[in-house]
């Protein structure tokens, strides 16, 4: 009696049925991928588990939960759409109420403007101020101090203080 044609199965198609075990002997990885503005891409891996056996040839289920946090201490949720941005220098920021945008003239112009308030940047007056901005407007205050006070000694030196 000839066997029932499946339509399913193509010519030559092995008819054995796997073992249970290929299928379970697994491991599954999870990473997300961050893309930086620069163009450099980072993994972070976010979890994973395995189901192998031991040498009782048990299977044994190990899943493992990776908690990465960032410079400052914040731990980078697994779910990226969680995400609502990354700061100027690479921090993560989960509410829109703890980011900013710099407004200083002085900004580098191939760094991103977002700020991590209190972290990265900080509000002022007129808006809000990145840590670069703020280091480059010290420098400038310092040099400006510097030539004043080489106006005012070169004054004295010429009204014959010295
Ligand atoms: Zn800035």
């Amino acid at each position: 009696m000839p066997e029932p044609r499946n339509p399913l199965r193509g010519e030559g198609q092995p008819r054995e049925p796997m073992s249970a075990d290929q299928f379970i002997n697994q491991k599954v990885t999870q990473n997300m991928r961050v893309h930086r503005p620069d163009g450099t891409i980072e993994e972070v891996p976010v979890s994973e588990s395995s189901s192998c056996p031991d040498e009782n040839g048990v299977y044994v289920d190990t899943g493992t939960h990776d908690v990465v946090t960032d410079a400052s201490g914040t731990v980078v949720p697994s779910d990226p759409a969680r995400i609502t941005a990354f700061s100027h220098s690479g921090l993560v920021i989960t509410t829109p109420g703890e980011a900013a945008v710099c407004t200083s003239g002085l900004h580098p112009v191939r760094r991103s403007r977002t700020i991590k308030l209190g972290y990265d940047g900080r509000r002022t007056a007129e808006g809000a101020i990145c840590s670069v901005c703020d280091g480059r407007l010290g420098s400038i205050y310092i040099v400006i101090f510097i030539f004043c006070l080489a106006v005012i000694l070169g004054i004295w030196k010429g009204v014959g203080l010295f």
